[in-house]
Formats: structure tokens, sequence, C-alpha cells
């Protein structure tokens, strides 16, 4: 009998054999999951980026080409397809991947092309670039998509204009870090303004229409924010529009994997909202269902 049926992470898992920002080995994610009380633990590696202007500047240093994480991706399709199978008695491993939302014009057949040929179990819906800059990474480049869309409420209304396009085209039943843009908008402003909160009550329509469920992401704590992902007027909205929640450690490492799960149950408790609704898997199928938090 499972205690803590509550505890599964949707978004996370990411290893340092796959991504140049994370640490440790997959097989040591998932031992430290077993190791921290999961029974379920959904794995979300990202896609590779396909063009050589999105490669990191830290990939750049380490020699990284397009190719290579084209290939490390391959390799992570087929990684975690083998460990789910010898990890299948102590831990359901749900077979996931993070999408970008990179080239601008062709990441949807990208996205579908990958979720088809490696057959996932699921997809987390990310936005880490508003038409093509990342909004995710250095302010300078944080600057740049400032300059373009005319200052910060213009560009984060751009930003959940994305994410609902983004639902839209691809229906993920995860939707990642819904207020990512608030990690470097905050130090430009205000991120919760009325038009912005109108742009991102048509995005939880979206979502809404399409059977997504939000990712409760705790990176939002360890990046120095006040609040995990979504912040308390988003999370409420969301809720009160019947959007239903996952917890998300977004770990990049072993040491990070749960990181927060308590923390973010207590903070959905607080704000009134009493379930989860997680992932598991039969085989190969596929199941959710909601899961009491008390
Ligand atoms: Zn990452
Ligand atoms: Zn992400």
């Amino acid at each position: 009998m499972n205690e803590t049926p509550w505890k599964v992470s949707l978004h996370g898992g990411h290893s340092g054999e796959f991504c140049d920002h994370a640490t440790g080995t997959l097989r040591e994610v998932l031992d430290a999951a077993i190791a921290a009380g999961f029974t379920t633990y959904g794995v979300s590696e990202h896609v590779p980026r396909i063009g050589e202007q999105y490669l990191y500047e830290n990939e750049i240093a380490l020699g990284w080409t397009v190719e290579k994480i084209v290939a490390d991706f391959e390799r992570y399709g087929a990684a975690i397809f083998a460990l789910a199978e010898e990890y299948a008695e102590r831990l359901t491993v749900l077979r996931g991947f993070e999408i970008e939302v990179v080239p601008h014009g062709s990441y949807v057949e990208v996205m579908s092309g990958y979720r088809k040929r490696f057959k996932f179990d699921y997809m987390v819906g990310s936005v880490h670039y508003i038409d093509d800059i990342s909004i995710d990474g250095l302010p300078k480049e944080f600057e740049r998509a400032l300059e373009l869309h005319g200052g910060l409420e213009p560009l984060a209304i751009r930003y959940y204009e994305s994410v609902a396009e983004m639902v839209r085209a691809l229906k993920p039943e995860v939707v990642g870090h819904l207020d990512l843009i608030r990690k470097n908008g905050y130090l430009y402003g205000a991120v919760d303004t009325s038009a912005i909160r109108e742009a991102a009550r048509a995005t939880l329509e979206a979502v809404h229409e399409c059977g997504g469920i939000l990712d409760l992401n705790t990176a939002g704590w360890r990046k120095g924010l006040d609040h995990a992902y979504p912040e308390p007027w988003l999370l409420q909205m969301a809720h009160t529009m019947g959007v239903p929640f996952c917890f998300g450690d977004d770990s990049h490492g072993p040491t990070l994997v749960g990181a927060g799960i308590d923390d973010a149950r207590r903070y959905l408790l607080e704000h009134g909202i009493d379930q989860v609704t997680v992932l598991g898997r039969n085989d190969d199928s596929v199941f959710r269902r909601e899961v009491s938090l008390v």
C-alpha cells in the first residue's frame, strides 16, 4: 500500500548523461527517486534544439554541436525505455520528454515526430523561447526579447499567447512552469498586471480545453523567486477554472529528486487545492487519476 499516492513528479529527472546543465546519471536519478519514496516517477528530458543559434553558451564552451545534442536525445529515448523495464518491479518510470517551441516555424512537427518515434508516455509542454529568443537564460538575452517586444507587459502577454498556441497545437499532458516569464521578468517590473492576467486567463482556457495538467514546479523556489511556479494569483485562477495540478521537482540531478515536493503539497493545501492529478502506467498504457492530498 502506497501511503503517499500524491507523491508523483511529472517534470524533472534530467541527468548529466543527456543534459549539459544537469548532473549524475539517469540510473542515479531513478535510484534517488526510490530512496526518496516515489513509486511512480516521471522523467522528462529536454529535446534537442535544432539550430546552432539555440546552443547554450555552456554547450558551445563544451564543444557541443546540434548533432551531438540530437544524438544524446536519441540515446535518452533508448535508455529511458530500457531502464523503465529494468526498474519496473521497484518504480514505475514514466517515459516522457520536455519540449521546446523552437525552431519557431517547425517545432510542432519536430515534437510530434519525437513523440511518435520513441512512443513516449507523455509530453511536458514548456515555453522557454518567445519567437526564437530565450526567456529562460541569461539576462542579456531576456533584454533582447524585451526590446523586441517593446517592454515587459507586451513580452509577458506574448509569452502567455505562445503557451496557448503550443497547448492547442501539441496537447501536452503536462504544461510546464506556467509562469516561467517571472524568472527573469520580475527583475524588470510587474509580471501580474491586469493585461497580463487576462492573457494568462486565455491560456488557462486553452489548457482546460485541451485537458492539460499544470506542473506545480518547485524550481521557482530554488531560483530565488518568492513562490514556486505558478504564483498564488495564477494558481487560484487555474483552480477556479477547473484546471488540475501535478507536482514537478524539475530535478537536474539525483540530489534534487523530490526537492520541494512536501512544500509544494503544503502550498496547494494553503490555497484550497486538496488534490493532484497523477499519471501512471500499466505496461504500455498510460492512465491518469485524481489523488487526494490529505
Ligand atoms: Zn533543464
Ligand atoms: Zn523547463
